[in-house]
């Protein structure tokens, strides 16, 4: 999950594309009874002549597990495209890096955070477990 920006400056490659599977060492499912499956990255980059890098990321996922109102299985698919700059300078939002390789790895551990439903759903408006 990383670019070579050094190398790719390097080779003139100011821009391109990536894509990559993402299995996380921590889990980082918010919601309850559920779990984070597949989870795909893809997108592109531009390195500008000061150094700077913007990403423009899509970061999919599949929410599994089991409804959070009557606690049928449930699942969801979720797909977050965000734009981040990785500077190397300059405090403030931004993600930092070292002019020589940036790490994706924070930018999408905060999207799929970003992303995340509070609750997990069977259908639309699930009423619940039915107490009679
Ligand atoms: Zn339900």
């Amino acid at each position: 999950m990383k670019i070579e920006v050094r190398k790719l400056n390097a080779q003139k490659k100011y821009a391109g594309e990536f894509n990559f599977g993402y299995t996380p060492a921590e889990n980082l499912c918010l919601v309850p009874l559920a779990e984070l499956t597949d989870i795909k990255v893809s997108g592109s980059y531009e390195i500008f002549d000061d150094g700077d890098v913007e990403v423009t990321m899509t970061v999919g996922y599949k929410l599994k597990g089991q409804c959070s109102y009557c606690l049928e299985p449930a699942e969801k698919e979720i797909t977050y495209t965000s734009d981040v700059l990785y500077v190397t300078g300059r405090d403030g939002d931004d993600y930092r890096y070292d002019g020589i390789s940036i790490d994706l790895e924070p930018a999408v551990k905060d999207a799929i955070l970003i992303s995340q439903p509070s609750v997990l759903l069977c259908k639309e408006g699930c009423a619940g477990i039915d107490v009679k």
